[in-house]
C-alpha cells in the first residue's frame, strides 16, 4: 500500500484534496465528484456523465465538453432573458 498527502477531515467531513493531483486529474472548484466505498476505501472520480451544475445523469447535453441537463440549461436560458431596463 502506497501512502500519499496526509490531510484532516474537518467536523463536516471535509477533506482537501491536494492541488498537485487536482490539476493532474484536471479537476475544478465546482466538479461533481462521485464518492464510494470499496472495502475500507474510499474513492472519487469525476462525475464527467453528469451535470456539471446539479449532478443530474439525465437530459443531458455536450457543452464544451461539459454536461448540462435541461433543468439548468432552462434556468441558464431563464436568467438570462431578464429583461435589464
Ligand atoms: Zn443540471
Amino acid at each position: 500500500m502506497s501512502y500519499g498527502v496526509i490531510r484532516k477531515i474537518d467536523k463536516l467531513g471535509k477533506i482537501e484534496i491536494p492541488v498537485n493531483i487536482r490539476r493532474a486529474l484536471d479537476i475544478e472548484a465546482g466538479a461533481m465528484m462521485n464518492i464510494t466505498k470499496d472495502g475500507e476505501t474510499i474513492l472519487l472520480n469525476r462525475c464527467e456523465n453528469n451535470c456539471v451544475i446539479c449532478g443530474r445523469g439525465e437530459f443531458l447535453y455536450d457543452f464544451r465538453r461539459k454536461k448540462l441537463c435541461k433543468y439548468c440549461i432552462a434556468m441558464i436560458n431563464e436568467m438570462f432573458n431578464i429583461d435589464i431596463d
